[in-house]
């Protein structure tokens, strides 16, 4: 059989960018092998419940292209409240894909349970179960069930009754887990708690639910993160209980900060929406949450991969077994990287929702407006890390701009007088030119610089604070190309009034 590995979201907020490492694993893994990669929603915890997060995860994974071979169908869909719910819907042969739609399946598994003797029903109290729970931990013991209706006469507990089903752990013994990773991680059974496995509404817990499910679905590698190891002898004794094949686990190490520290958010971002939102791109992001924790190979110092490259060098066996650190240096040079490596025509587009947010460009983008964005995007493409600083590069194309005060048009080591003569030489040499293009205008303006006997950079420095009211830019002829000849002639005009009137 194909791999099948799963994505297993639980719809109580976005997944943490330390956890979505985990899905690329998956992903890759799954990409690597020629095997399938699907998405199941865990919807069980209706406290914690959150619809919306749904389509934002699906958002999410897409952004990143991480696409899913199966998961939630249309229908599912609807009825879990996605908004434009057809452009998600994916199905598949081992649906439904959304817990609470599979309820009979877990109760199916939890009344075989208890036929066979593995569980129990328990109608124990909440009242009881916590004061059970504070004589615990009052005496420092281990806090668990202490059993209680274990081993009532089958009958003392009527099945229409409010109860819950209980696992029967063994009391003494061993639970192996073989991990991929780690290892073989023993558990003694006296400390596994008589877990419950179907609460009284009818609802599964996570343990039982994921079992019948990644049975059902057929998952042959489990990977997830490490902190679910310590529960994972539970599942293990459900599989043995129910007869079923164990999948192999694959635990990887968590992300944290470089010196292990907990991961901490930077601007607020720790999930895919906030990246995105910030201005990363998915490719970066995508090629550096595979390098976190994983790489190609002994001594192999690439650090830029294409997603194919990526699929084609995955080794689920290379992954680190010490947590990885995340870099947001690192992240953030990835990312400048990618940016440079765009095609003007690319970069202008992905720009346009930033500028967008930035209220500079209205959405829809005018047509009349992308050959400026398209002259623009080249002359930022070195100086973006993220695309969100667009808006700060080049708000000056877009709005009117403050004029300038006296103080900033003032050349270095000129006078008023010298400015002003400079900037109408400029004005004067720039209304004449016949092509008003980056090559023409450095031409012109270094050819001007010599003949008024100036090192260009005072020049230069005039035109750049008079056009745009700014000390630092891109490239000054290319700003003034994308800008164009008459509202850089406006701007300089009333830069020259300021001048004058000091001069
Ligand atoms: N629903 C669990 C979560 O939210 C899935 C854990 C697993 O991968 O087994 O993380």
């Amino acid at each position: 059989m194909s791999v099948r590995v799963r994505f297993a979201p639980s719809p109580t907020g976005e997944p943490h960018i330390g956890n979505v490492r985990t899905v690329v694993f998956n992903w890759l893994f799954a990409r690597k092998m020629g095997g399938q990669f699907i998405l199941r929603i865990e919807d069980t915890d209706r406290v914690r419940y959150k619809p919306q997060t749904i389509q934002t995860i699906m958002d999410g994974l897409r952004w990143l292209g991480l696409d899913w071979d199966e998961g939630p169908g249309l229908e599912e869909l609807v009825r879990s409240g996605v908004e434009r719910p057809e452009d998600y819907a994916v199905g598949g042969p081992a649906g439904p894909y959304v817990q609470s739609e599979r309820l009979s399946f877990y109760r199916e598994a939890a009344e075989t349970l208890v036929r066979s003797g593995h569980a129990y029903r328990c109608n124990c109290s909440p009242e009881r179960l916590e004061q059970v729970r504070e004589y615990q931990r009052e005496h420092k013991l281990p806090v668990m069930y202490d059993r209680h209706c274990r081993d009532l006469g089958s009958g003392e507990i009527a099945p229409d009754e409010p109860h819950v089903i209980r696992l029967r752990a063994p009391l003494t013994g061993q639970t192996v887990v073989h991990d991929l990773i780690k290892g073989d991680v023993v558990f003694d059974n006296a400390e596994i708690d008589d877990q419950v496995l179907l609460k009284s509404d009818g609802f599964p817990t996570y343990h039982l639910a994921v079992v019948v499910d990644d049975h059902h679905m057929q998952i042959t590698h489990v990977i997830r993160g490490d902190d679910w190891i310590p529960s994972t002898p539970k599942r293990v004794l459900i599989y043995g209980a129910l007869g079923w094949a164990l999948p192999d686990y694959c635990h990887v190490p968590l992300v944290t900060m470089p010196g292990g520290k907990k991961l901490a958010k930077r601007e607020g971002a720790t999930s895919i929406t906030e990246f995105r939102t910030a201005g990363y791109l998915p490719e970066a992001l995508f090629n550096f949450l595979a390098l976190l924790g994983w790489s190609p190979g002994e001594g192999d110092e690439q650090e830029i991969f294409s997603r194919g490259e990526l699929i084609e060098r995955f080794d689920l066996f290379r992954v680190s077994r010490s947590s990885a650190a995340f870099s947001y240096e690192k992240l953030d040079w990835l990312n400048g990287v990618t940016i440079r490596s765009l095609p003007a025509d690319e970069l202008a587009n992905r720009l346009i929702p930033f500028w967008q947010q930035a209220g500079l460009v209205p959405t829809p983008c005018p047509d009349s407006m992308r050959p400026m964005l398209r002259a623009i995007a080249p002359l930022v493409q070195e100086r973006l890390k993220v695309l969100s600083d667009v808006a700060e590069w080049t708000d000056f194309f877009f709005k009117d701009i403050e004029v300038p005060g006296v103080e900033t048009l003032v050349g270095k080591k000129l006078t008023e007088a010298e400015s002003l003569a400079a900037l109408q030489a400029a004005r004067g040499l720039l209304a004449d030119l016949e092509s008003f293009d980056a090559g023409t205008l450095e031409q012109s303006l270094r050819g001007l610089a010599a003949s008024l006997g100036l090192k260009a950079g005072p020049l230069l420095g005039i035109i750049r604070q008079a056009v745009t009211n700014k000390a630092v830019t891109p490239p000054l002829f290319g700003t003034l190309a994308a800008l164009g000849r008459e509202r850089s002639l406006a701007r300089i005009d009333a830069a020259l009034v300021v001048l004058q009137a000091a001069a």
